[in-house]
């Protein structure tokens, strides 16, 4: 297969052709190796295929999750996204936390349209596997119960895991609790909870001689820390999330509010605009959505009559047609509420609600808005959003494909993205099964126009 136009890395861009083998890899790149397959013109960006290393798919060995996202439906939203890999966390009903439950999970993602990289738990009783792979340390809870109780506990689980790969979600969880009764979702989950956190991950990494990462990285202050930690040599990577890029406190109203709550909490603008700057300067590594695939009636319950609250509890047992018509429904009285009942309505915003959000679908068309709006080269996004993640994992490949680069010898996988051709998000055009977008309603100025992953078009 030959694929012609204007392919971007993390390192330059070229015009011309790039040839792909049978087996999936990149075997030559130039300017007339012969016929091209594929022809993309001068609106079109080929990036070497992204990768989304912070996802939630919800299957595992239990299945009881399946309503929220199978492995096949997240990879549906992936391909719908331009992403050919995606790293999968570990928060599962029976989470991956030895060598056997990683290999049952893992037997459930073999043959997906993408690939899949999978975390490993940490909890407090857990030791490392035997082969290396990714680790996720939740310091506070979040959601499921893999998590630590304080900075101690977690301490003498990660002295087991010296030098290994450890991904911290940072949000100091003795914080979290006193901050429990505030007001809103942002205050339950404040800043301070996620530099405190920061800094005892960093201690943690430092001491350990671990390879660390931070998850879903929210505040702008906090990557002072960061960059203070990479001056002096740490081996730490950051993540930070589109939807904490695209949106702060100041957009919070009464109608997006359980839509936009999640796990850490959005900042202030200054944070936003620290993000970015930091996404330019290197300090932050990657976007990765955390992708959340909770159902609209999950994201509603707070709005709904006592006897919808209680099928809530069942989802698990519902079919999958009962729960698309249990979506409606809670769509529904949301918007009969609102008008209504404004003030009660109103009064519901700031209850605690399912954190998280479904943003794999969106991920590449979001780079446009980085683009075209913030004013990042195609070099800057192919860094973040192909090669960074691609260093990431390809350090857990057993097999010798390569993710990262538009280059011989790496894999032919590759995100076509028309910059001039916007995509308007509808609920309707999202492939997770979650159903909904926080983007649902705008505009994006360029859409994903191929996938290709190993040699194929998707
Ligand atoms: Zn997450």
């Amino acid at each position: 297969m030959i694929l012609e136009g204007n392919f971007y890395n993390h390192d330059g861009r070229f015009k011309g052709q790039v040839k792909c083998n049978d087996q999936g890899i990149i075997e030559a790149m130039g300017e007339s190796l012969g016929q091209a397959d594929f022809a993309f013109g001068e609106d079109e960006l080929i990036f070497p295929g992204m990768g989304d290393i912070h996802i939630h798919a919800r299957e595992d060995e239990t299945g009881t999750q399946l309503y929220k996202e199978s492995f096949a439906t997240a990879a549906a939203a992936a391909v719908n996204g331009g992403v050919v890999h995606v790293a999968d966390m570990p928060n599962n009903p029976v989470p991956p936390v030895d060598d056997q439950s990683y290999a049952n999970k893992c037997a459930k993602c073999s043959d997906e349209k993408v690939h899949f990289t999978l975390y490993a738990g940490i909890g407090p009783d857990t030791n490392p596997l035997t082969k290396t792979v990714p680790y996720k340390a939740f310091m506070g809870p979040s959601i499921g119960d893999l998590f630590f109780k304080s900075q101690s506990e977690l301490e003498t689980t990660i002295e087991r895991y010296r030098g290994q790969h450890v991904s911290f979600h940072c949000e100091d969880p003795h914080i979290l609790d006193i901050s429990k009764n505030n007001a809103t979702h942002s205050d339950r989950r404040p800043r301070g909870a996620a530099n405190t956190a920061t800094a005892f991950a960093l201690y943690l990494i430092e001491k350990y001689e671990l390879k660390g990462k931070l998850c879903h990285f929210s505040t702008g202050d906090g990557l002072e820390l960061v960059r203070a930690a990479k001056a002096r040599g740490v081996s730490v990577t950051v993540e930070t999330t589109p939807q904490q890029l695209y949106w702060d406190t100041s957009v919070l109203d009464d109608d997006n509010k359980p839509w936009l709550q999640m796990n850490p909490a959005f900042r202030d603008e200054i944070d936003r605009k620290g993000l970015l700057a930091g996404l330019l300067d290197g300090t932050v590594d990657y976007i990765a959505t955390d992708h959340a695939p909770h159902r609209i009636c999950e994201k509603l319950g707070r709005y709904q009559p006592i006897e919808i609250q209680k099928k809530l509890s069942g989802l698990s047992s519902m079919s999958l047609e009962e729960i698309a018509e249990l979506d409606e429904i809670c769509l529904k009285n949301f918007e009969e509420l609102k008008k209504n009942d404004p003030e009660f309505f109103s009064s519901l915003a700031d209850v605690n609600g399912v954190s998280g959000t479904s943003q794999l679908d969106t991920y590449g068309a979001f780079t446009t808005w980085l683009m075209e709006d913030q004013n990042f080269t195609p070099e800057q996004v192919a860094k973040v959003t192909a090669f960074n993640p691609g260093e990431f994992v390809n350090q857990f490949e057993t097999t010798p494909v390569k993710f990262g680069q538009v280059a011989e010898g790496y894999a032919a996988s590759f995100t076509v993205i028309n910059k001039n051709k916007p995509w308007t998000v509808d609920n309707n055009d999202i492939q997770s099964r979650s159903g909904w977008s926080p983007f649902h309603g705008a505009t994006f100025p360029g859409s994903v126009s191929a996938v290709f992953h190993l040699g194929k078009k998707l």
